[in-house]
């Protein structure tokens, strides 16, 4: 067909007229007219294809194709540019795992998408059924990082004890079993805390009643065992959660006769925030060929966490806390203390000042213990005055704050007790309140733990070269601790 172009008139913006010696019969035309007003792109399609031959469809389809070639381009390039850093940051999601539609739900009710560090380099190993020996910083979301993988390894068709899990303190029992708890939501999987302090009947009565996965701490699982209320041969997967904390407070013994409780093949996980001898040993003994996981940063403390330090005289002590706690916007604080009888002093003068606080330590019954840290678990404490009682594991995740009112006796205890704040991420804030006799162990802590001081007026460490150059202070101080004044009793209210 041989069409004479007459001329193309500009009409308003993106229309033309194409004036023709004669119009076709065509498709797109309206009429018998020798010109016509056209939507100019659309027009000019349906004419070119028209005259090329081509169907409307083809050309649309094309057309679609090469939009979506250059749009995955330019999301390729955009990955592209992203700085390493970025990369880093993007873990896996939780619906990627394939993961049971009930369990993921359940997940996604607790608020996680994405997975942490730990959970996603974990996940794989566990599932596989291989041994594993898992070193992550406190907070980092080991619980559900076992819990998950667990949870889908219960044969729900049988009435037995297919998950044990040992925890060094009754609230860790209680917390983690609350998380499986969730997690298994939906699922028929019983998960189930031992501990001690609270009724062995009706621990007895539930057990007996069935549940799949056990939590315990180890003084009461034992009882049980010799009372033959709990079998263990059935146990497919046995966790050892916090094991050097375990083995700090002289578990090993009970850990080895639990261990001999389990007779059939089944895989071990061992998880700490420390890796020491005792820790390798452990893992060579009970252990097969296991898979080794490290993600501890050289930096020991956490990051997430600034860390304020005072020099005071011990008469100081509590007006200066009260400052600081004034001063700051304080969300939730927990105040820890070397010994029962310091908690209940401070607590004795603290009450006085304050609402919503409370105080914890070994001494206090099972019952109060776990009232008060579910109180505070859930904000309805704003201050809880502790010994470590509170300084392992425990996940608050609303404390802003974290106070060491006595000097904690090493380094590994002040990383778990400041550690109580900064959780997943969150910014938190450690104040520890040193007197002079604390010099030589703090200058120790600050040095392993490679902390960067922030001092809160004096600097009694100004000049030690053992210590790394103190960063300037930036932030503006709401609290200016009082000077300190010369001691005369040599630290006598140290322990
Ligand atoms: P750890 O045992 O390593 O000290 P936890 O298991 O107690 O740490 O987890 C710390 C906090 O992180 C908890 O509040 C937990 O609910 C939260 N958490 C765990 N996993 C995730 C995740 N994938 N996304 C968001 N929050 C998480
Ligand atoms: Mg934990």
């Amino acid at each position: 067909m041989l069409l004479t172009l007459r001329g193309i008139i500009p009409c308003k913006e993106g229309q033309i007229v194409i004036w023709l010696e004669e119009w076709p019969k065509i498709p797109f035309t309206h009429g018998r007219t020798t010109y016509m007003k056209f939507d100019l792109l659309k027009t000019l399609r349906s004419f070119i294809a028209f005259i090329s031959g081509k169907k409307e469809q083809q050309y649309t389809a094309e057309k679609k194709k090469t939009h979506s070639i250059e749009k995955k381009k330019e999301r390729s390039t955009e990955r592209k540019r992203k700085t390493p850093a970025e990369k880093k940051k993007e873990h896996m999601k939780f619906r990627e795992l394939g993961l049971p539609p009930n369990m993921l739900r359940a997940i996604e009710n607790m608020g996680y998408k994405e997975m942490t560090p730990v959970q996603e380099v974990t996940y794989p190993v566990i599932m596989s059924g291989r041994d594993l020996c898992a070193l992550a910083e406190t907070g980092s979301g080991k619980t559900a990082a076992c819990a998950i993988p667990l949870i889908q390894k219960i044969d729900t068709a049988k009435n037995t004890i297919q998950g044990l899990i040992i925890v060094p303190t009754r609230e860790l029992c209680i917390q983690y079993v609350d998380e499986i708890g969730k997690t298994a939501e939906g699922s028929n999987v019983v998960p189930f805390a031992v501990f001690g302090g609270f009724s062995k009947e009706i621990q007895i009565a539930k057990i007996k009643h069935g549940a799949h996965i056990i939590v315990a701490t180890p003084g009461r699982l034992i009882d049980l065992l010799y009372d033959s209320v709990i079998s263990l041969s059935n146990v497919k997967c046995v966790i050892l959660d916090e094991a050097d904390e375990l083995l700090q407070e002289g578990f090993l013994e009970d850990i080895e006769f639990i261990m001999s409780c389990m007779i059939n093949k089944h895989q071990t996980l061992l998880f700490a925030a420390t890796m020491d001898d005792d820790i390798t040993k452990l893992s060579h003994d009970y252990m097969e060929d296991p898979q080794y996981i490290s993600l501890i940063k050289k930096r020991a403390a956490p990051v997430s966490i600034e860390h304020y330090f005072t020099y005071l005289h011990p008469n100081r002590k509590e007006a200066e806390l009260k400052k600081y706690l004034e001063g700051e916007g304080v969300s939730q604080a927990i105040i820890f203390c070397n010994a029962r009888h310091k908690v209940d002093k401070l607590f004795r003068d603290m009450r006085k000042h304050y609402n919503g606080i409370e105080y914890i330590h070994a001494g206090l019954s099972q019952d109060k213990r776990s009232s008060i840290f579910r109180q505070f678990k859930t904000k309805k404490l704003r201050y809880l005055i502790a010994t470590d009682v509170a300084g392992r594991g425990l996940d608050f995740t609303h404390v802003s704050h974290v106070v060491n009112w006595d000097l904690p006796d090493n380094g590994t205890q002040y990383t778990h007790r400041t550690g109580r704040s900064g959780r997943m991420g969150k910014r938190g804030r450690a104040f520890t309140l040193a007197i002079k006799s604390d010099l030589p162990k703090l200058r120790e802590i600050i040095r392993t733990k490679k902390i960067t001081p922030h001092w809160i007026g004096e600097n009694p460490l100004q000049g030690d070269d053992t210590l790394q150059k103190e960063k300037p202070e930036k932030r503006k101080m709401h609290y200016r601790p009082s000077t300190v004044k010369k001691r005369k009793d040599g630290g006598a209210d140290r322990r």
